[in-house]
């Protein structure tokens, strides 16, 4: 076989894959709505932080204006000039929240920085004393956001400001020393963005699993009581206020006792993970499913009327009766009875809709079980 040298196309389209599939530790399990939801996240604090702390960069910003001062007496009041008109021209970044934080960010770091870069250059020794303080602006950028490609928008103008002007007025050792500091702090900074990323993504994760856990109940994965309620208070009030249709589903196992008592109740357990597959593999997304008791499951059903959640109650019903559960002893199938109610504003209030659930799921039972009865038919 014929071997080739790679073509700098190919080296590049390799490197290209290779940053492109570069996950820093920590980050491998992230999904990409994960990630979207954590940086809006973060795009929310650092909006809310902008305006105090844009605020005092502005501040220092001017402020620094006196020290120049006492370095160059003969060119402080163009520096000054340069500051003030700068920081005015980045004031806006601080309350127009109508802008995307990103914005707002860049156009502050870039008045700002710019404002001290250009004050640096217009002083005699500017660059000398001042190197500092454009350290310390690029600095700042590695808490404005956790976006790499904003961060390296931020970075940008200043630098290239400090390319331009530095090639023009500094001589060549002067220069190469700047700019070796400036590209390490560029580096330090984006190095620290990305372990403030890392652990924004060790957090959002692990409030999510905690979230999950709060709301979901562990043997089934369906929603608990707790959450079902909140998802049943939110769904009732949305169809009153708009009119539209809502029901409730309740299940109850038929004789589930007689499986435990029968199988064990290691097979009762996956009986019950059975069931609340089938059903969440049965019901729409937008439909909640959840346990509510031992061997009660509810379902909410929005945007549905009587004739379509009476189907669907007989849809799970027949689901289930369909299932058969492999166990030592055979194939162990079992039944539900099924409760529906619609919501009605004559009888508003979650809590009272379930019991209307209820007392139709009692009907089912003692009408002979494995069977689907309405409420107040
Ligand atoms: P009915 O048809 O009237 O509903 O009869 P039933 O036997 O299903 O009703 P009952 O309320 O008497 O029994 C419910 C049983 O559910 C009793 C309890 O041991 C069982 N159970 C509740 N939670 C769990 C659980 O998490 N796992 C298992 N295996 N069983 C459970
Ligand atoms: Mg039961
Ligand atoms: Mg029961």
């Amino acid at each position: 076989m014929k071997l080739r040298a790679p073509s700098p196309a190919d080296a590049a389209a390799i490197l290209r894959r290779a940053v492109r599939r570069y996950r820093p530790p920590g980050a491998a399990a992230m999904p990409p709505q994960a990630e979207r939801e954590m940086l809006a996240r973060h795009d929310g604090d650092v909006a809310r932080w902008l305006p105090p702390l844009g605020a005092l960069f502005g501040a220092l910003v001017v402020l620094f204006g006196i020290w120049d001062a006492l370095l160059d007496r003969s060119h402080y009041l163009l520096s000054l000039t340069l500051r003030l008109t700068l920081v005015l021209a980045g004031a806006p970044a601080l309350w127009n929240t109508h802008w995307h934080p990103g914005l707002r960010c860049l156009l502050l770091y870039w008045s700002h920085c710019g404002a001290v870069v250009l004050a640096c250059f217009v002083l005699d020794g500017g660059v000398l004393y001042g190197m500092a303080g454009m350290t310390a602006c690029v600095a700042m950028a590695a808490v404005m956001t956790l976006r790499p490609r904003i961060l390296l928008s931020l970075f940008s103008l200043p630098f290239a400001l400090y390319l331009a002007l530095g090639a023009w007025r500094l001589p060549p050792f002067t220069y190469l020393s700047g700019l070796m500091q400036y590209l390490l702090a560029m580096a330090l900074a984006t190095a620290v963005m990305l372990i403030i990323r890392s652990f924004h993504r060790r957090a959002f994760l692990l409030e999510r699993e905690l979230l999950h856990s709060a709301r979901h109940d562990g043997l089934t994965g369906a929603c608990n009581r707790a959450y079902l309620d909140q998802m049943g208070e939110r769904e009732l009030t949305l169809a009153l206020r708009h009119g539209r249709p809502l029901a409730v589903a309740m299940l109850d196992i038929d004789h589930f006792k007689r499986v435990n008592d029968n199988y064990g109740h290691d097979v009762g357990d996956q009986v019950l993970r059975a069931l609340a597959r089938t059903c969440q593999d049965t019901l729409r997304g937008v439909d909640h499913f959840g346990r509510y008791g031992g061997e009660e499951f509810v379902c909410i059903l929005p945007e549905t009327a009587r004739a379509e959640a009476l189907a669907c109650a007989e849809r799970l019903r027949l689901a289930l009766a369909a299932l058969a559960i492999e166990t030592p002893a055979g194939p162990l199938r079992f039944t539900v009875s099924v409760g529906v109610a619609l919501a009605s504003a004559d009888q508003p209030g979650w809590p009272a809709l379930l019991k209307r659930a209820d007392t139709a799921l009692y009907r089912a039972k003692n009408s002979g079980r494995d069977q689907v009865a309405l409420a107040g038919a």
